[in-house]
């Protein structure tokens, strides 16, 4: 029997935040039929809501460094497919005190490994790139962060998926699994605007639902065991730095303070929640971020919030040993190990991450319906998020 044709098989996508728009893309451009259903608007779920740090590497390069390889390699590779997303001005490590400063040749030596460019700039220097940075600091490494703005990040992924043929429906939301004995062939829908309710048949479904694929993959029966990490982050009134401004040392709570357009945003505390629903705000986080928000840039005491919001991290049980030490790589779940055929789950990893992580999903996919057909997302340059609107 002849082997089916690539573009006759359809692969539906559940979310359209930054995990589930990359794996849309990756899949139409290697010739997949794509659907995207989004229950609410693009990038409504964690990825609207982060802190917008396109990753270095150098956050993780002490204490995760497979993840801190991955972030600057693919921190390469976004700057060079949607420049037009991105602010890439850079970032800062600075140390404050003489603990701080104690890291200064492990993370040299830890930025070297993960292939990360650093130079150490004298206080002089710090101050005179950012002279809000606390005028007593001791000197820092100056990194290839960036920033990005999360929507034009998904719509420049969707715009390109559209133009090779994908369809997105936002505001639809999945209901159930079709399945024909534990095999999945589809997914029931809502349209939430009309309450109009669909069945749309699929090869194989890719359950990208961030910190509720738990509640997608519960729909075969199967037990996924998600643990929703949110963070707090608070957004302060007027834009005090021009780079990414973090504290040198291990990741921890209130250590990083990210412009954002006129806004900056203070970042971020750690721990976990039973459900990403319903994410109460501890007070006490918030004073914590203002408190270290403020010892890194003290100009920030004359500034006050605008918004304080929380999202969750998409991490599974595993990832999660203590909230700080969690791993931010992905894992991918091809759910026929479990007996469920047609289904696939990607978990984890970070907005930063989302074409690797996509990568990996979309090789998966093509391994389990025979498809030959290479990942060209790392050459192919991005729509502007503006086609979304005309494609
Ligand atoms: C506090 C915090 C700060 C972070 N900061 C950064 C950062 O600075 N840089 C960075 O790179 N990463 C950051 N991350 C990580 C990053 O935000 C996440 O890894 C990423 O956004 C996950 O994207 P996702 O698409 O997997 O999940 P989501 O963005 O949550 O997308 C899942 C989508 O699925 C949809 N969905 C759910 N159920 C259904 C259903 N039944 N039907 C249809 N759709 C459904 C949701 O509405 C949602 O839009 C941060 C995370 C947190 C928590």
């Amino acid at each position: 029997m002849a082997e089916k044709a690539v573009q006759s098989h359809h692969v539906v996508v559940i979310g359209a935040g930054s995990t589930g728009v990359a794996v849309a893309h990756d899949l139409a451009l290697r010739g997949f039929a794509v659907t995207v259903v989004e229950r609410g608007a693009i990038a409504s779920g964690t990825t609207g809501r982060n802190h917008c740090l396109l990753h270095s590497g150098a956050r993780y390069c002490m204490s995760d460094p497979v993840s801190a390889q991955e972030c600057a390699q693919e921190n390469d590779v976004l700057r060079s497919i949607m420049p037009h997303a991105m602010e890439l001005n850079g970032g800062l490590f600075v140390a404050l005190t003489e603990e701080h400063r104690a890291y200064k040749s492990r993370f040299q030596e830890a930025c070297q490994t993960c292939g990360i460019d650093a130079p150490w700039l004298t206080p002089e220097q710090v101050l005179a790139l950012e002279p809000h940075v606390h005028p007593d600091n001791l000197g820092a490494f100056h990194v290839p962060d960036g920033v990005f703005d999360p929507l034009r990040f998904c719509l420049s992924f969707l715009a390109t998926a559209r133009r090779n043929g994908a369809d997105v429906f936002p505001f639809t939301r999945v209901d159930e699994l079709i399945q024909r004995g534990s095999a999945v062939e589809g997914v029931k829908v809502s349209d939430l605007h009309t309450n109009r309710v669909r069945r749309i048949e699929a090869d194989l479904v890719v359950n990208a639902a961030g910190p509720w694929a738990g509640e997608i993959s519960a729909m075969a029966g199967l037990m996924l065991p998600m643990d929703p990490t949110p963070g707090v982050m608070v957004s302060m009134r007027g834009r005090y730095c021009q780079r990414v401004i973090n504290r040198l040392g291990m990741p921890s709570d209130g250590d990083i303070v990210v412009p954002q357009r006129e806004t900056s945003i203070l970042g971020t505390t750690s721990w976990s929640v039973p459900r990403a629903d319903t994410i109460p705000i501890p007070e006490e986080h918030v004073a914590l971020l203002l408190e270290r928000g403020r010892a890194l840039i003290p100009a920030l005491a004359e500034s006050e919030p605008q918004g304080i919001f929380t999202v969750a991290r998409p991490l599974i049980h595993e990832m999660v040993k203590d909230t700080r030490q969690v791993s931010r790589g992905f894992e991918c779940f091809d759910h026929a190990a479990e007996g469920v055929q047609g289904l696939v789950t990607i978990v984890g990893g970070k907005t930063s991450t989302s074409r690797a992580m996509a990568e990996t999903t979309a090789d998966l996919v093509c391994s389990k319906l025979g498809i030959q057909a290479p990942c060209r997302t790392r050459e192919t340059r991005l729509e502007s998020y503006r086609a979304f609107y005309y494609t």
